[in-house]
């Protein structure tokens, strides 16, 4: 069937019947059918016009639409579309990426090994940690520390990481040695026992390395800000603590910065900042902008050098490991995101957001108000004082928001209203976007 010219409500017949989307029950029958991008703005196939405040995934850091980042891309394809980086093939673009993310990236990477997105890259990371150990004459050392409510990704490795139970349902057996520690959020002090958040997250982290034996864990893992989980910054001295527990048993460290990195935070990567110092970064999202499928995993130099040794070297990676258009892509978005001072505006325009917004704290829906850079977080709750999560934010207030605003946004573990727009952000779309809410927010409240 030529789909071309199908008019909207064709084009969501055919959707409905042809496509299986991520996380989307059959009983909704909606679609939002997307056609164009500029800026900060998306239009849709009847005309609708939507501000995007989710960037896409948490991605679109340079804006949607640009032609420069099209004619790189046609550029390289003419050039050359596809080669290897298996064995000892290897290309310009690829080498040139690599170099760029190790510039950038915090002193201690040493390596890239590329993907094809953030789930691919925690697979890689994890396979990486638990063959480092294994070369080194460390067998037992299997065993992967995560967090509950963390996104990781939906593969087998990643997907387990993610500490989402529901997404891993009726899907037979899932990584083996993989363990679940509580979150560091703060706001929902029932999750500490009466404790400093902190004190029990180390506490239990401790606890948890003596369980399963000191000498049977490889790595922990961990996004220096969850963001899926509600943008839950962590207190101060969380990741400095956890490194140095992490440091006296030999156990890796893994930032997925695949959201925080390239600027999310205001800074190329939010680890250093936070005091994570890992030993592995994962990234993807944001190191294309979106405009191509990529990711990259950075390992530091002990790492790096264990990968290279044994007969098979590392035995991870796929066809498309460093797609000569995807570096090419790559690579300008990281000159646009440099030369357009795109990592302050990212800094001052969530500033600004945060400024806006601050007035919607009194509102008694609103129970806290979180933000990093260009994200900003407002966990909704049916009651302050009980702290108890507002039901059904996705449809009484993402929904809404879209349908009679326009405004995109993400509702994200089931009560926090999450922005992640574009760094090219504009004051007048700043406003519009906690004007939106605010609106909202005060009808429903
Ligand atoms: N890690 C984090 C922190 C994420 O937020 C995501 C996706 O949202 C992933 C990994 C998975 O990335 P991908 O969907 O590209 O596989």
């Amino acid at each position: 069937m030529n789909l071309i010219g199908l008019a909207p409500d064709e084009m969501i017949q055919a959707d409905i019947r042809t496509l299986i989307h991520p996380q989307l029950s059959a009983d909704h029958l909606q679609r939002v059918v997307i056609v164009e991008g500029h800026g900060c703005t998306l239009t849709g196939a009847d005309g609708t016009t939507y501000l995007d405040g989710s960037g896409g995934l948490w991605l679109a850091q340079i804006g949607h639409g640009r032609r420069d980042m099209a004619e790189v891309a046609a550029a390289q394809m003419q050039r050359l579309e596809y080669s290897t980086c298996f064995w000892d093939f290897t290309h310009d673009r690829a080498v040139e990426l690599a170099d760029r993310l190790l510039s950038i990236a915090p002193a201690n990477m040493s390596a890239v090994h590329f993907t094809s997105g953030g789930s691919e890259g925690n697979d890689a990371a994890i396979k990486a940690a638990r063959l480092y150990h294994h070369r080194r004459g460390d067998h037992d050392r299997t065993w992967i520390l995560s967090r509950r409510g963390a996104y990781h990704g939906l593969t087998y490795g990643g997907g387990t990481a993610t500490g989402i139970g529901s997404l891993l349902e009726g899907q037979g057996p899932h990584l083996p040695h993989v363990s679940h520690l509580t979150a560091p959020h703060s706001y929902r002090r029932d999750l500490f026992a009466g404790q400093d958040p902190t004190e029990f997250c180390i506490r239990e982290l401790e606890d948890r390395i003596q369980q399963l034996g000191p000498h049977n864990i490889a790595a922990m893992i961990g996004e220096p800000i969850m963001g899926v989980a509600g943008l839950i910054t962590p207190p101060p001295d969380y990741w400095r603590r956890v490194r140095e527990v992490l440091t006296r048993h030999d156990i890796l460290l893994i930032a997925d910065e695949v959201v925080t990195g390239f600027g999310r935070t205001g800074e190329w990567f939010a680890a250093p900042d936070l005091c994570m110092q890992p030993d592995i970064i994962v990234t993807a999202k944001g190191i294309t902008s979106g405009y191509l499928p990529m990711g990259a995993v950075l390992f530091s130099k002990p790492i790096a050098d264990v990968l290279r040794s044994g007969v098979n070297g590392f035995p991870v990676g796929f066809t498309y490991f460093g797609h000569p258009v995807a570096c090419a892509v790559a690579l300008k978005n990281i000159e646009i995101l440099e030369q357009e001072n795109l990592l302050d505006a990212a800094r001052d325009t969530g500033q600004l957001l945060h400024n806006l917004a601050a007035p919607l704290a009194d509102l008694s829906i609103v129970g806290e108000i979180r933000q990093a850079g260009m994200t900003l977080a407002l966990e909704l709750v049916t009651d302050p004082v009980s702290r108890t999560p507002f039901p059904d934010a996705g449809v009484a207030v993402g929904r809404r928001l879209r349908d009679e605003f326009g405004v995109l946004v993400r509702v994200s573990a089931g009560s926090s209203l999450v922005l992640s727009p574009p760094f090219v952000l504009t004051e007048n779309e700043a406003t519009r976007l906690i004007d939106s809410i605010g609106s909202l927010l005060r009808q429903i409240t």
